[in-house]
């Protein structure tokens, strides 16, 4: 972080902005006088607040190098994370296909659609119980208690590890007893902090969806909520959750055609900004059956370390999100996925990089 003093600012004037930084953050600063003042605060940056500086007199302005989203960010950790979800691992040189249907209706379509998703080769099932929805008067799940029943015997059924959306704090204690191994933190939620500093206290793997309405920094700092575990202090304490799955899902934008705008190079962009697993919905993104299949392939090509989508055993029936499941094509589809991912395995993220041969 460099803070540029302005023009005629005194030096009792710097020397207290460099006090301030010391006393509120314990961080130590270097100056350089020309015409006017620059102060170099060294260290890790991320907890100074920016705002709180640039108000001191004799601030000119504040510019941030580092960014705040200190734990997800790849500067301070070099090496792709790997995250184990009971067994399957996801990140690194590994492809994960998450999917299953967007909700569970019913325990006879629960368990269709998770055979059709085992049958596709999904290494993590869809099992969600609670569904947020922008209409009150769409479906949003079955009663907690039979939800998570149903969730438990997809599991069983299939042996596969389960995913689930947490929407209410209230249900966590729930979740974890269900033996869901990965609690996914959707758009809607995907800044709501209460819930993602209670997630930093548990040692289940996160998915953490893109906020509709977010940029790339926001996201990441999402994460880094997670895995911080730092107080209101800003201090570290011993919790904090690494286990953190990026995924990415489209914004709202002008176009009404598709359900959200999926950036493309949103995806090398954010595996070179942070060291986390990136994965992408091209259900949710798209919002259409017959765009699922190449968007998907487009998200593993432009270097995802895998897809989340929507899988239904009767899509013109489902009660949610029925016209961006896939059904039977699931299989070829993650057959392909994989051939892309092998086939793509020494290009780097960005052009002219290549990368080791993946570990097997
Ligand atoms: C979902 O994955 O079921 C979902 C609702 O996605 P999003 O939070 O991205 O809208
Ligand atoms: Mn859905």
């Amino acid at each position: 972080m460099i803070i540029h003093m302005a023009e005629g600012a005194t030096s009792d004037q710097v020397q207290h902005v460099i006090d301030r930084i010391m006393r509120d953050y314990g961080l130590r600063c270097e100056t350089i006088v020309s015409d006017t003042t620059v102060i170099g605060v060294k260290g890790i940056a991320a907890i100074v607040d920016e705002g709180r500086i640039s108000e001191l007199p004799g601030v000119d302005r504040v510019i941030r190098i580092t960014e705040k989203f200190k734990d997800a960010s790849r500067t301070f950790h070099h090496e792709d994370t790997v995250i184990d979800v009971s067994g399957v691992r996801v990140g690194g040189p590994h492809l994960t296909v998450f999917g299953g249907p967007c909700a569970i209706e019913s325990e006879q379509q629960a368990l269709d659609s998770a055979r059709m998703a085992r049958e596709a080769g999904v290494d993590v099932l869809r099992a969600f119980v609670d569904k947020s929805r922008t209409s009150p008067y769409d479906y949003r799940g079955l009663e907690l208690r039979r939800g998570l029943e149903i969730a438990r015997a997809m599991k069983a059924e299939t042996g596969l590890p389960i995913v689930s959306e947490l929407i209410d704090l209230r249900h966590l204690q729930a979740f974890v007893d269900a033996g869901v191994d990965v609690i996914q933190v959707g758009a809607r939620s995907a800044q709501y902090s209460p819930l993602l500093e209670e997630l930093s206290r548990i040692n289940v793997p996160i998915i953490l969806k893109h906020g509709f309405g977010n940029d790339m920094s926001e996201w990441l700092c999402a994460a880094a909520y997670i895995m911080s575990g730092v107080d209101r202090e800003g201090r570290a304490t011993a919790h904090g959750n690494t286990s953190v799955i990026l995924c990415y899902r489209g914004i709202k934008s002008f176009e009404s055609e598709t359900r959200f705008s999926a950036d493309i190079s949103m995806i090398p962009l954010v595996r070179t900004k942070s060291h986390l697993p990136l994965i992408a919905d091209p259900s949710h993104s798209s919002g259409d059956r017959k765009l699922v299949e190449r968007v998907a392939y487009g998200f593993i090509a432009a270097g995802a370390h895998g897809i989340e989508f929507d899988i239904h055993s009767n899509p013109a029936e489902a009660l949610c999100d029925g016209k961006q499941a896939v059904g039977r094509e699931a299989g070829r589809i993650v057959e392909n996925m994989r051939r892309i991912h092998a086939m793509l395995a020494g290009v780097g993220m960005e052009s002219g990089a290549t990368v080791m041969a993946p570990a097997k």
